[in-house]
């Protein structure tokens, strides 16, 4: 049998919290990262459209133009920044290739990347497929989990070459101050560094401004926004999203998608484009409704006693359960066994997640409350 397989895919471990993705049907589940709607009708409609007129082709490697106009103008409209459509935009697919395309170029084997935890399961894992060494930095609870400036600073040392951070955040829920960004993006200039900013929920918000990296003074040039039409557009299964940066590094970041990829699904550009310009009413119905969800769960779970942050954006909940004396796999594990309900311990997504669960809103609201109170048993069969 052979098995000379490489150390980068031996050192690489598998997603912690995949079990908790796969759940019988009698399991109410908290644990999905994914809109529970199905994109809208318009989206679909436009695929069909598409398909009948037999486009079913390669697109040209950085994508269709169309797209990464309406992507640039979207930009524009919501932030003021400003990217050139031919030489500083490359739809990928998924935010999850953009990731890991930033991460490549930046990195030199050996090289740390600092990443903002706790933070989405797949930071650290593209960092590693790129020989890099991730270098996890908290946010912490006290904070209100804002970004940490002065421990990213501490952990800075002469291998460090970029800093990877997500706003709004997955499994917190934070969405990052202006002033403690700008921080950031001091700290990137004053050392050196390039920045990932991984903006997939920035349409996800509420009652609070997102910031856009680049739009930062002194921030553009060093940093790639990494955005996805996953969450806002819930298109997860078409896989499409994007990354921008500047022109002088984006034909780096080009070398590799068009080796790896060639170009990200046609229909699914093609409805990017229709998602782009025509469904905000969309985005705002998916968005009002999470937050009605946010509520519910936020102030269900406070009640409970399991103190929890209230999430300004994205569509989780990131409640402390330390005080149940369960650390989060035990606590994860055991509500799924004993009281049927499935939320993802807090462990993977980075070790400062450990001492808290992430629940996700991104489901019925009545299955929600049906969690609560099964929550609300096994918190009280806990104490006693
Ligand atoms: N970034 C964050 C913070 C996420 O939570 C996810 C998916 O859960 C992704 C990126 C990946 O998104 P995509 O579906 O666009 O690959």
């Amino acid at each position: 049998m052979w098995d000379k397989t490489s150390i980068r895919v031996q050192h690489l471990k598998p997603s912690a919290i995949r079990k908790y993705f796969a759940v019988p049907s009698d399991v109410v589940t908290l644990g999905i990262g994914e809109p529970d709607f199905t994109s809208p009708d318009k989206l679909i409609a436009a695929a069909h459209e598409s398909l009948k007129r037999g486009n079913t082709h390669y697109t040209a490697n950085a994508g269709i133009f169309e797209l990464r106009q309406a992507i640039s103008d979207k930009l524009d409209e919501l932030y003021g920044v400003k990217y050139d459509p031919e030489s500083e935009i490359i739809v990928t697919v998924g935010a999850s290739e953009a990731l890991y395309l930033a991460a490549a170029t930046i990195l030199n084997p050996g090289d740390e990347m600092i990443v903002v935890t706790p933070c989405f399961v797949s930071y650290q894992a593209a960092v590693e497929l790129a020989d890099g060494i991730p270098v996890e930095v908290p946010c912490r609870l006290e904070d209100n989990f804002d970004l940490n400036v002065q421990a990213i600073e501490d952990a800075i040392t002469p291998k460090t070459r970029g800093i990877l951070l997500g706003f709004p955040n997955n499994p917190t829920g934070a969405v990052a101050s202006r002033e403690k960004l700008q921080q950031v993006a001091d700290l990137a200039a004053k050392h050196d560094l390039a920045v990932i900013s991984d903006e997939i929920y920035e349409r996800l918000i509420y009652g609070v401004e997102h910031v856009n990296f680049a739009s930062l003074n002194g921030a553009r040039e060093r940093t790639f926004i990494v955005g996805g039409f996953s969450k806002s557009y819930a298109m997860t299964g078409w896989r499409l999203g994007y990354v921008c940066g500047p022109k002088h590094l984006i034909p780096q970041l080009y070398k590799i998608h068009q080796y790896l990829i060639m170009s990200a699904p046609t229909i699914a550009q093609e409805i990017g484009i229709v998602a782009m310009r025509e469904c905000e009413p969309d985005v705002e119905r998916m968005r009002q409704e999470y937050d009605r969800r946010r509520r519910l769960i936020v102030d269900g779970l406070n009640s409970i006693g399991l103190y929890t942050f209230e999430p300004k954006g994205a569509f989780y909940a990131f409640p402390y359960i330390a005080e149940t004396g369960l650390d989060s796999t035990t606590f994860a594990d055991r509500l799924l066994e004993e009281c049927k309900v499935a939320v993802i311990p807090g462990c993977g997504f980075g070790q400062c997640g450990e001492g808290h669960v992430r629940t996700s809103y991104a489901v019925k609201y009545e299955n929600i409350e049906e969690a609560l109170n099964r929550i609300s048993d096994f918190v009280t069969k806990l104490k006693k």
